[in-house]
């Protein structure tokens, strides 16, 4: 996913620095450690973080490429880790997708005591953006640790999160934890390209009974550092706007360059993609980008904070939006959006043209539909000769997923257990993750890892990607806490 490289930098806010005595505890002076071997037990006094640091690098350092990787191998590899763990065989499975061998994914379950009670599941796409060693400054398909952050693609999207997954199972059921809800477990892969098979979305048709869940948690965003490293806030994706393709077509007789006449494709559609320019779409407020305006207002202070507190308070002060469209982000997460992006036209230099079309991306707001859409830009064209078309819609639109206290608590709860002081913003993103095939199905996914990244995101999706190690562990410890939290709700 992308989500990161489109977020709004966060200006140089200085918190406390929150202890960290409690995760950094008994874990010290592993790096450099090669790993414990897939079935070891943690011994006492350490909470596992060098085995659960080998399933990290065993993942890692698994290609899931879509040009050269196996993800199946790599769910294969994780369910080795399940069996060590002493998992019973029948609560895991491999599944492979007819015709997609190496696209394969892994389910697992810990039962619940509660039947009635709906589970929980942990979602994680391990399948990674394609990385060519002679780019990188180190290989790629190696965990390596330096300077305090891990290195290698996919450490940061997402495969410490899916290693988390793993061993939070691990732990789990190594303790003897007998959670009210079932905890699910589902690895899958073809996240990261569109034209590839989409594990989640395969499972939402596929294997619908296996993943249902109360709700699931995935990717999404995490927690934001300053340049100095110091934690800002922690993010929780709450929404996220759909990609939608829009084609603007204008079709005439045509006839001979020496003779023009008026009625021309070529100026028709430049005329309404020339309104489209002009227009802005209403400001929709929803509680994720309200949530969001309203954390950062704080957290920003001056003309900007003020602006996003008039905003939450009067979607229509035209004041305040005029300061936060200046930010490209800012002004995307208040509402949808449709731009020009491709053009052809004519069939030659000395001919009227008979054709004249245009590709309008649009990114909807969360619980808007495509034909609402669609209709706007028919009144913002404002010309019968200019069609707007639907060519192909890529899947269902759902609500977002909503932002209970039950959802909310205990993230809360945790975060300030590890991270005093460091404020909960929830957030709607302009990318999109697996979440846009799990809402759709019926289980409402949020995005949330507790991981903080630097100002540079850790370069996802692009070279020498990384993600800081103390990050690593506090979002293992987060996610361990508030996954046993929710099990028990
Ligand atoms: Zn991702």
């Amino acid at each position: 996913m992308n989500h990161r490289s489109m977020r709004p930098r966060l200006g140089a806010v200085v918190l406390l620095c929150a202890a960290f005595a409690a995760v950094a505890a008994g874990v010290a002076g592993v790096a450099g450690v090669a790993g414990a071997a897939p079935g070891a037990r943690a011994s006492p006094g350490d909470d596992g973080w060098v085995r659960f640091r080998d399933t990290y690098r065993e993942l890692v350092e698994t290609n899931t490429t879509l040009s050269a990787g196996d993800c199946t191998l790599a769910a294969q590899r994780m369910a080795a880790r399940l069996r060590a763990a002493g998992l019973p065989e029948a609560d895991m499975r491999v599944f492979v997708p007819e015709g997609h061998p190496k696209e394969g994914g892994l389910l697992a379950v810990l039962h619940g005591t509660d039947p009635q009670a709906k589970a929980i599941l942990m979602l994680a796409h391990v399948d990674v953006v394609e990385a060519r060693r002679e780019d990188w400054t180190r290989d790629p398909f190696t965990l390596v640790e330096e300077d305090g952050y891990f290195y290698g693609r996919g450490t940061s999207d997402m495969k410490a999160q899916a290693a988390i997954w793993v061993d939070n199972l691990v732990r789990y059921h190594e303790q003897g934890f007998k959670p009210r809800r079932s905890i699910k477990l589902a690895l899958t892969c073809g996240e990261e390209t569109n034209a590839a098979l989409n594990g989640a979305g395969w499972l939402a048709t596929h294997e619908r009974a296996a993943i249902d869940a109360a709700f699931a948690i995935t990717e999404g965003v995490g927690g934001d550092l300053d340049e100095h490293g110091e934690r800002v806030a922690l993010e929780v994706l709450a929404a996220e706007k759909v990609s939608q393709h829009y084609t603007f077509e204008v079709t005439n007789p045509g006839g001979h360059s020496s003779r023009p006449v008026p009625d021309n494709a070529i100026y028709h559609l430049v005329r309404a993609l020339d309104r489209l320019s002009r227009y802005e779409f209403p400001v929709q407020l929803d509680d994720a980008n309200r949530g969001y305006f309203l954390g950062m207002s704080k957290i920003k202070g001056g003309e900007v904070g003020a602006a996003m507190a008039a905003i939450v308070a009067n979607p229509g002060d035209g004041a305040a939006l005029a300061v936060l469209d200046r930010d490209p982000s800012w002004h995307a997460m208040l509402r949808t959006t449709c731009v020009a992006t491709q053009l052809s036209a004519g069939h030659a230099p000395n001919a009227l043209p008979q054709r004249a079309r245009a590709n309008v991306n649009c990114r909807i707001f969360p619980g808007v539909s495509i034909e609402q859409i669609r209709a706007q830009l028919v009144k913002i064209v404002d010309d019968p000769a200019v069609s707007v078309i639907v060519p192909e819609v890529r899947g269902p639109i759902a609500q977002p997923a909503p932002l209970t206290p039950q959802i909310m608590d205990p993230i809360r709860q945790v975060a300030h257990q590890l991270w005093p002081g460091v404020p909960v913003i929830t957030t709607l993103e302009p990318g999109a993750s697996d979440a846009q095939f799990m809402n759709p199905a019926g289980i409402p996914t949020y995005g949330l890892d507790g991981i903080f990244v630097d100002p540079d995101y850790g370069h996802i999706h692009g070279l020498n990607e990384r993600v800081r190690v103390r990050s690593v562990r506090e979002g293992r410890e987060f996610l361990y806490r508030l996954v046993k939290i929710y099990a028990n709700q």
